[in-house]
């Protein structure tokens, strides 16, 4: 039964430094684990423990100095910029700590934006927009800008927005952040609907132990290095 324990993303050997002011400052050092499908990650660790870098590389946003990222058996280290655009378009759904909702655009608008990149006619589009954001209870806040709702509204917004384009991954940095515990806890239940009930693969950065507990199993990275066991 090899294909069943494939992982879905494989990281080996990974490292990753920033420049500043003429110093090479290394953030992650030989990095190596996988993610199944299906998998629910929390990501944990001090503040500057290199959580978003490593949450960006998986993610497409930003490129390793040396190591193997493979995500559903591609190479994503090795792609081109442009490859790398269109790559995480189609497989990648975001979620930020601050919504990052374009606010010159209702809700719907902002749900619908990921689908303008695809063959969806306009009709096809509705219909999804109105069924994810029916998912994340939003269905009368849908002509409502971002400055209208309240931070746990935009954020499940924002989460409507990851999953509309049916991802292969899930990544959130910090989803709960800035948010109360009881949108907090709305959220995380969101999160866990879709890896339970939608089969969605997160991968989730939260410096929060409480948060942490939604996922299915916890990461500790410390000064760049990733712990041994990973049981919760
Ligand atoms: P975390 O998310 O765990 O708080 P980060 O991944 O954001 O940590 O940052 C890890 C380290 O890398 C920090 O020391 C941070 O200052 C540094 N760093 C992050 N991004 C950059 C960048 N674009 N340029 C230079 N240094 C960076
Ligand atoms: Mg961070």
């Amino acid at each position: 039964m090899e294909n069943a324990s494939k992982s879905i993303v494989e990281i080996r050997q990974l490292t990753k430094s920033y420049r500043r002011g003429g110093q090479t400052v290394p953030v992650l050092t030989n990095i190596s684990f996988d993610i199944m499908p299906g998998d629910f990650i929390a990501l944990m660790g001090p503040s500057g423990s290199g959580k978003s870098t490593l949450l960006n590389l998986i993610a497409g946003i930003d490129k390793p100095d040396s190591g193997s990222l493979k995500v559903n058996g591609i190479d994503i280290a090795a792609l081109s910029e442009a490859e790398l655009a269109d790559w995480r378009a189609a497989n990648v759904g975001f979620i930020f700590q601050f919504y990052n909702l374009m606010p010159v655009l209702t809700a719907f608008e902002n749900v619908e934006l990921p689908l303008l990149l695809t063959t969806l006619s306009r009709s096809q589009r509705q219909e999804r927009v109105e069924l994810a954001l029916s998912m994340v209870g939003l269905t009368d806040r849908m002509a409502h800008y971002p400055s209208e709702l309240s931070g746990g509204q935009q954020q499940r917004v924002a989460i409507a927005r990851a999953f509309i384009t049916d991802p292969l991954i899930l990544v959130a940095d910090e989803p709960t952040g800035d948010l109360d515990r009881v949108s907090a806890d709305d959220i995380l239940r969101m999160l866990a609907r879709l890896n339970s009930e939608m089969g969605k693969t997160i991968i989730m950065v939260t410096h929060d132990p409480h948060a942490a507990k939604s996922a299915h199993s916890i990461r500790h990275l410390e000064k760049g290095e990733l712990d041994v066991t990973s049981e919760r």
